[in-house]
């Protein structure tokens, strides 16, 4: 009997701030059972709207130095400002080994440590419709300073010239049909070749269900000779 692997995939999504990827990631969580988002863990101060434990797990500098040191860190990066941001280890072989998928929402040098350390993990960059929109969209937000939006932008354009490190792009200009691209990237990576694998046959009803198959083609067989 052949089946797909029963281990969950890893799914690391990167894009600049402003990108989408949050909206993206949301939807997705709000669609698929099987699905769990690491929250990942920073120095940075939170957001009026966020929430310790839902968005990121806050701490301070000296706080995320002792994680690093006691090596509870799949991986982090120093990305705006000088804050660190970082994966936490916990629960996440856990859940891949449960079957469960899992998302990473991290930016492109996590992912390229990530891309060392677990080489079948699946890379999403997500694009803005445009860099115009793109400046748009940072500015909407409204929830950095002008000096902030300008230096997310900068960056935004040195991550975007990374995106061929990725296994997948997907571009956000409507989102239901960046949620659905996602979807279909994830299914994909499910009917690869190489997780498909046979599996021994673990109930008495499915040994029966296969010796009765292997009986009917016998028979035919023998049928088929006998005409001959
Ligand atoms: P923000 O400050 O807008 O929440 O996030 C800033 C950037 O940090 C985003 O590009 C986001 O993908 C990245 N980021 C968030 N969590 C992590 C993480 O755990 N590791 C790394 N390397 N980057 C992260």
């Amino acid at each position: 009997m052949f089946k797909s692997k029963e281990k969950g995939l890893l799914i690391v999504i990167s894009g600049p701030s402003g990108a989408g990827k949050g909206t993206i990631v949301n939807e997705l969580l709000k669609q698929e059972e099987n699905l769990w988002l690491s929250i990942s863990m920073t120095s940075r101060l939170p957001r009026e709207n966020e929430k310790n434990g839902k968005d990121y797990y806050f701490v301070t500098k000296q706080e995320f130095e002792e994680k690093i040191n006691q090596n509870e860190l799949l991986e982090y990066a120093i990305v705006h400002h000088n804050m660190y941001y970082g994966t936490p280890k916990a629960h996440i072989e856990e859940k891949i080994n449960k079957g469960i998928d899992v998302i990473l929402e991290i930016d492109i040098q996590g992912a390229l440590k990530i891309k060392e350390k677990i080489k079948e993990s699946i890379f999403i960059f997500i694009l803005p419709p445009s860099m115009e929109e793109l400046k748009k969209r940072l500015i909407n937000r409204a929830t950095e300073s002008e000096e902030k939006i300008m230096e997310r932008f900068q960056t935004a354009y040195n991550e975007i010239n990374h995106m061929t490190k990725y296994n997948y792009v997907v571009i956000n200009d409507h989102i239901k049909d960046a949620v659905n691209k996602v979807k279909s990237i994830i299914s994909a990576e499910k009917c690869r070749v190489d997780r498909i694998e046979e599996v021994y046959l673990n109930s008495k009803a499915e040994h029966l269900h296969e010796s009765l198959i292997d009986k009917e083609f016998e028979n035919k067989e023998f049928a088929i000779d006998k005409e001959k």
